[in-house]
């Protein structure tokens, strides 16, 4: 299949890996071309690393390389698609404008996909002439690690795309799951809340960064506690989609932590800005430094 992917920042470079290993041809786009170059390099060293692990060999990653061409426009880069899936920045507005401007250029036929977090399937398919094919293809953070997709209906999508999706997740070796369009889905209206009482526990000075993370890691055995975690997806993004719960729901329940507001305004976003809860600017240590902000 023709496959375009809006978006080759953290998400849209893995979904374009993922697809282009399954043996799709795939376009990605991204206003940026410095975030195109980034993602090709990443896609090629998380290739590498698949190669070192003995998961796939030299000439597996020469075709999925060869299946990926980047593009900085939207017309040019769906004009042949069978299926985008939008993974642009957490912004309303730009996923409205983005979704009005595929509905454009796409074929009449395909199915327009939106790796959205929290926000409503149901209002980005308005902004289309095509709601009944247009489907949320939510990806877990790193894509072609993790096995779960969750499958996001809007309020109009036919039954016929949501079996298309699911049975190319399952050909993508993805493990999908069906669930229907109110704020955060499933996975981020559980996740959420308790990343933002995270930080609250920690603005509250009842524990630091790493004792909050160990409590979690030990206690619940999750593999990564929910501080080094909000990290790893983005504070900005964490945010973005407390914004869209506490929005959609209306309850002060889901109002973000002041404290996460007041690091992504000061532009401390976790992994990818180098610092959040904790600095990963020291590449020269394995372990992980707790930023000097909170102990
Ligand atoms: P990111 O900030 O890493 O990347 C977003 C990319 O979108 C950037 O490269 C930016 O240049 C590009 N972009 C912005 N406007 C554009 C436009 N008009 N056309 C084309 N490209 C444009 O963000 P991300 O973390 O990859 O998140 C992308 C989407 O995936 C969001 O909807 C987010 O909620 C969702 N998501 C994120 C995670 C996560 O862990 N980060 C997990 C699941 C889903």
């Amino acid at each position: 299949m023709n496959i375009s992917v809006i978006g080759a920042g953290t998400m849209g470079n893995g979904i374009a890996h993922v697809f282009a290993q399954s043996g799709h041809i795939v376009s990605l786009i991204d206003v940026s071309q410095s975030a195109l170059d980034k993602a090709i390099t990443v896609i090629s060293s998380n290739l590498d690393r698949q190669i070192a692990k003995g998961i796939l060999d030299e000439a597996i990653k020469t075709a999925t390389l060869r299946n990926i061409s980047t593009f900085t426009d939207i017309p040019n880069g769906v004009k042949s698609a069978d299926v985008v899936v939008e993974a642009a920045t957490e912004n309303q507005d730009l996923k409205l404008k983005i979704f009005s401007q595929i509905d454009d250029h796409a074929p009449i036929d395909a199915i327009l996909a939106s790796n959205t977090s929290s926000i409503s399937i149901t209002k980005i398919a308005a902004a289309t002439k095509r709601p009944q094919k247009v489907i949320g293809m939510h990806f877990m953070n790193p894509v072609p690690i993790m096995k779960l997709v969750e499958i996001i209906n809007g309020y109009a999508t036919d039954k016929e795309v949501t079996k298309l999706i699911m049975d190319l997740s399952i050909q993508l070796g993805k493990i999908p799951v069906e669930v229907n369009d109110y704020p955060g889905f499933v996975a981020n209206r559980i996740l959420m809340p308790m990343i933002n009482e995270s930080i609250s526990t920690l603005f509250e000075g009842v524990a630091g960064v790493r004792e909050i993370d160990t409590v979690m890691k030990l206690g619940m055995a999750h593999p990564m506690g929910p501080l080094q975690l909000a990290d790893f997806i983005g504070l900005d993004v964490c945010l973005a989609i407390l914004r869209v719960m506490h929005d959609g729901f209306g309850n002060p329940k889901y109002s973000p932590c002041p404290l996460l507001v007041n690091m992504v305004t000061a532009g401390y976003l976790g992994k990818k800005s180098g610092e959040g809860f904790y600095d990963y600017t020291d590449k020269e240590k394995k372990e992980l430094i707790v930023s000097k902000m909170f102990n």
